[in-house]
């Protein structure tokens, strides 16, 4: 998924607002990394492009 696509996404638990970690990028696409929910502190997983927010 392309970087800027994160900015749309929220937490689905509290709608807050993800911090992006990023392993692994491909041509301006994150490939493998986490997104943590800055306010309930979840973490959910991206993998192979695609987060899981499930
Ligand atoms: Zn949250």
């Amino acid at each position: 998924m392309k970087k800027e696509h994160i900015d749309l996404l929220i937490c689905p638990y509290c709608h807050g607002k993800l911090e992006l970690t990023i392993t692994k990028e491909k041509n301006d696409e994150i490939i493998e990394g986490s997104l943590k929910c800055k306010n309930c502190g979840k973490e959910y997983e991206i993998k192979e492009g695609i987060p899981k927010m499930l």
